[in-house]
């Protein structure tokens, strides 16, 4: 077993460190203030072609695996622009998973070379407010007319929906209470997120102003029976194949920004002095901080595990969630750490600590929670009664 990283992700690591030295700290605190899509930093990572790390070559990706996506993202947050430059590019990086694995030639020649250059944007619009986690109680529906359907319904927190071009959409193309399982019956499209028929509203929320989430309200949006992926009906298992890679790279920034969390904290603690001494001298200040990395770098080993699972297609849920929950509970609980070791500076801005905290909240709500990442392991891995 070889748990080391290759020469070539070590120089993954490091050109994407490079790129990140040029979107300092006062350029992600100053996003944070105003908010606003970080294009600049999108329009970077694009031309130096990084967007398609993990899309297939002959669409314009670099065809490499879920790991070396991995790597890339954990260096995105830990350079410190945290989740606000992570997620600015995440939809890009693997959230197109579906198309390119159900989706048609025709499809994926439309929509992955744009999407790999930079050209066009795209979310994710999944969750509605009546069925949270409970996915195929999903209300929205997608009604057949001739060569299109008509979609209507509500959706929430759908990240990036302000400045996206295309949107991926699961929504109920026959009634809940006409199929034999309630998983069956959704549908999933990729189509032009059409403003005059999508009302977007910005949700005003803790941390990661510049990655806008938002409220949408379609009414009869028309789409190209051309732009649903595989067979109707099918959507959710589509959508159920994506799910592991995505937690492994929301696992991997978390590890990230924990990261970036910690060298700040370790800073801090050399550099002042009370009592006559540095405060990382004392055992209370010290221990926190060892215990953090210790857990980051468990979070990290199980990151890598599943990250090599999926890349050689054997199942990897119950790793997957496994990384995603320690990554994310080491995560948060180290940039708690960081700001205490900081005191009073910790609530400050310019110290960038308290930013990571509200920022890293993120990944242990979404984009599933610990409680629902515990019970897939509970089922599936010891066998207990499913509890949801
Ligand atoms: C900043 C942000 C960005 C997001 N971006 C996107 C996006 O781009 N696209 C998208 O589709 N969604 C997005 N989401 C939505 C996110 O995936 C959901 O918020 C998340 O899946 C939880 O759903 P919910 O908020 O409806 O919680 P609910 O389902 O209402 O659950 C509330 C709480 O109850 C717990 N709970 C519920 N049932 C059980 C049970 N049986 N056992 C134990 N605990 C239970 C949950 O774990 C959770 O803690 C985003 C969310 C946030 C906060």
């Amino acid at each position: 077993m070889d748990l080391e990283f290759t020469s070539s992700h070590l120089a993954l690591r490091e050109a994407i460190l490079d790129l990140c030295s040029r979107f300092d700290d006062a350029y992600w605190l100053n996003k944070d203030r105003v908010g606003g899509f970080p294009e600049d930093f999108y329009r970077a990572v694009a031309d130096a072609g990084w967007l398609g790390i993990a899309m297939p070559e002959e669409y314009g990706g670099s065809g490499l695996g879920i790991t070396e996506a991995a790597v890339m993202m954990l260096a995105i947050a830990e350079a410190g622009g945290a989740l606000s430059a992570a997620s600015s590019v995440h939809m890009n990086i693997f959230g197109l998973n579906p198309v390119v694995v159900f989706g048609s030639d025709e499809q994926k020649r439309r929509a992955l070379p744009p999407l790999i250059r930079g050209e066009t944007k795209a979310c994710f619009a999944i969750t509605e407010p009546d069925a949270g986690l409970n996915t195929t109680q999903l209300t929205t529906r997608a009604v057949r007319n001739g060569d299109h359907y008509l979609i209507s319904g509500r959706k929430v927190w759908i990240s990036t929906a302000q400045v996206a071009d295309y949107m991926l959409i699961l929504a109920r193309t026959t009634p809940l209470d006409e199929v034999k399982r309630p998983t069956d019956g959704l549908s999933l499209f990729y189509t032009k997120l059409d403003r005059n028929y999508i009302d977007v509203r910005e949700i005003d929320k803790m941390g990661r102003k510049a990655v806008d989430s938002n409220e949408l309200f379609i009414d009869g949006l028309l789409v190209p029976v051309a732009d649903r992926i595989g067979e109707e009906g099918k959507g959710f298992q589509y959508i159920l194949h994506g799910l592991n890679p995505e937690r492994v790279l929301v696992a991997a920034e978390a590890v990230g920004i924990g990261r970036a969390a910690l060298g700040r904290a370790t800073r801090y603690a050399k550099e002042r002095v009370v009592f006559g001494r540095p405060i990382g001298q004392n055992q209370g200040i010290q221990h926190p901080l060892a215990i953090s990395w210790a857990e980051l770098e468990a979070a990290q080993l199980m990151v890598f595990r599943a990250a090599g699972l999926y890349d050689r297609n054997l199942p990897c849920g119950p790793q997957a969630n496994a990384a995603k929950y320690l990554a994310a509970e080491a995560a948060v609980k180290c940039c708690e750490t960081a700001i205490l070791t900081h005191g009073g500076y910790g609530y400050a801005k310019e110290y960038h600590v308290e930013r990571y905290l509200r920022e890293v909240m993120i990944l242990r709500i979404a984009p599933v929670s610990p409680h629902l990442a515990l019970c897939n392991i509970a089922e599936k891995v010891l066998g207990l009664p499913k509890s949801y």
